[in-house]
């Protein structure tokens, strides 16, 4: 079986177990080779990450030092503007060839809304797409279209993911993490404890740099 690399994009502001711990799991269950995460650069005409796309980077390396399944990818980092996913894994594509699999995960809120991503459709002619659970989201779509469009390419079977390049779309059964980037920041924004969110490098890191946590 060809080897399945997985990209994972985010705002990470801050990243946590929520990201991490679903992702490690889901890498078990379908034997991904290597995650690769990406942090984007967030467009203008969107609320902007607290942290800096310096310090977004800074924790993702931090939560990924001891971990060897994952690598950090600067390319939207770098770039003046941002990018739209269905170019990033255009290129991406570009870049492996043709015969890879390759795949791009999201969480399952991210399923929802995917439909009104630029250019959604093409997505899935360069990549699977591999959905992990998280909790308080349906795991149907509001749109008869993007229903059919879901049971359309949906698969269940791993090795899909591994014959094929790109294509399908794979609802993983990963467990609940109940944690998000707005929780944490609401969290240390009243002084509370994230202690079990994420990994402790990156609280030590935000709490050294006094992120999240606007004083009274
Ligand atoms: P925010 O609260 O600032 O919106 P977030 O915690 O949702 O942030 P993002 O960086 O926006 O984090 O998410 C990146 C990806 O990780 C998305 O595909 C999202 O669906 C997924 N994700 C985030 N938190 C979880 C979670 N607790 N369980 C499963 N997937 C998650």
């Amino acid at each position: 079986m060809a080897k399945l690399q997985a990209l994972f994009g985010g705002t990470f502001d801050p990243i946590h177990y929520g990201h991490l711990k679903p992702v490690e799991i889901l890498a078990n269950q379908i034997g991904l080779s290597r995650v690769i995460i990406m942090p984007n650069n967030v467009p203008p005409h969107r609320p902007q990450p607290e942290a800096t796309s310096e310090q977004r980077k800074l924790m993702v390396e931090l939560a990924i030092a001891d971990k060897p399944l994952f690598v950090l990818d600067e390319r939207e980092l770098r770039r003046d503007t941002p990018s739209f996913t269905a170019d990033t894994l255009q290129e991406w594509r570009a870049e492996q060839g043709a015969d890879k699999p390759l795949a791009f995960i999201i969480g399952q809120d991210s399923l929802l809304t995917f439909p009104s991503w630029h250019r959604y459709e093409t997505i899935l002619e360069h990549v699977h797409l591999l959905v992990t659970r998280r909790p308080g989201y349906p795991l149907t779509m509001q749109q008869e279209e993007h229903q059919d469009w879901l049971d359309r390419h949906l698969t269940s079977n791993i090795e899909d993911l591994h014959n094929q390049p790109a294509g399908k779309i794979f609802l993983a059964e990963t467990p609940w993490f109940d944690v998000s980037a707005t929780l944490i920041r609401e969290r240390l924004e009243r002084g509370e404890s994230c202690d079990e969110m994420m990994p402790e490098p990156v609280l030590n890191y935000i709490m050294q740099q006094g992120l999240y946590h606007h004083g009274a």
